[in-house]
């Protein structure tokens, strides 16, 4: 069974950063306090810095319980999704949850940071095991260029916020930086995210870039050369490292639909990802994404690491 029966978790996936990755999804996609132009869930729908329990946090947590009971344990369960998971008021809730039925899986936290200036997301995310935080733009006009934040926001803010989670913090912290060629991609500006990066003393940062379509064609992936200069500034910056995929799970033919229309509802991916991901047999993907196609459940778009696939009509729900 895939988690295609599962309303609120995706995967599990071969994380990039994680190892295999359970995801939880804790809002509506695409639910949001930014809109960042190089986001591969598409543009937010719903601009938002309100905390609520968007989806049921009971209902999340009898799908982690049920999850577990079919499945092994993955390496991580992680927040993530089509949005921002801080928004949700049972974040710290169902973080306790999955410590207490999977204890040796690492709890972990993909976050825009913005949030973190409100006491009650400090609070909430301390169960999480790792967080990793982003922050992409310290001058407040390159911020709007980039992430096109809820009016309330800013990035000095969002940094004293992250700098006061940190200081409370026992957990392992990870600061994320994209680069957007041309944007924020300058001395002035680099030498400014150094500065709050020193501050924040995270134990790993990392420059990540584009690799699928963003929201926005204009944003293009950041060469080798802007890679290896914009991690030398940040010191200790590396370009986020691919997965190692000896432990990719099989499936049978069955849920191969269902598994591809559930990734790209959430993010568009290659053949090369469905592979990799899924382990299934190129062969029987590339018929079954044929007939997706053929239906008109999916497109395919020409991007410069090849061909994606997505959902027709954008993520969904
Ligand atoms: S990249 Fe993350 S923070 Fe930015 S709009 Fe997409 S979901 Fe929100």
């Amino acid at each position: 069974m895939t988690t295609q029966a599962y309303r609120y978790l995706f995967g599990p996936v071969p994380s990039r950063r994680l190892g295999l990755s359970l995801g939880v999804d804790l809002v509506p996609s695409k639910t949001c306090s930014l809109d960042c132009v190089y986001c591969e869930s598409g543009t937010t729908t719903h601009l938002t810095v309100k905390r609520r329990e968007w989806v049921p946090t009971e209902a999340v947590k009898e799908e982690i319980s049920r999850y577990l009971l079919e499945h092994d344990a993955p390496d991580a369960v992680t927040f993530s999704g089509a949005g921002e998971p801080t928004l949700h008021t049972g974040i710290g809730d169902v973080a306790r949850h999955i410590k207490k039925e999977a204890p040796g899986t690492r709890v972990v936290l993909l976050t825009n940071g913005t949030l973190f200036h409100m006491e009650a997301v400090r609070r909430d995310v301390l169960p999480v095991d790792l967080v990793v935080a982003s922050y992409d733009a310290f001058d407040s006009d390159l911020f709007k260029v980039i992430n096109r934040p809820h009016s309330s926001l800013n990035p000095q803010v969002m940094a004293e916020g992250l700098l006061t989670f940190r200081e409370m913090y026992g957990g392992e912290f990870w600061l994320e930086f994209f680069v957007v060629p041309g944007v924020n991609d300058q001395e002035k500006e680099l030498a400014n995210i150094a500065r709050v990066a020193k501050e924040l003393r995270p134990h790993r940062i990392q420059v990540n870039t584009l690799d699928r379509p963003g929201a926005e064609a204009w944003v293009k992936p950041a060469d080798a050369e802007i890679l290896k200069r914009v991690a030398g500034t940040l010191e200790a910056g590396e370009v986020i490292s691919s997965y190692d995929d000896s432990r990719k799970r099989l499936m049978v033919s069955d849920d191969v639909e269902a598994a591809i229309l559930g990734m790209i509802g959430r993010r568009p991916a290659t053949l090369a990802d469905f592979v990799s991901s899924l382990g299934v047999n190129v062969d029987v993907l590339e018929e079954v994404l044929d007939q997706l196609l053929k239906k008109g459940c999916i497109v395919e778009e020409c991007q410069g690491r090849g061909r994606f696939y997505k959902l027709s009509n954008g993520p969904k729900d």
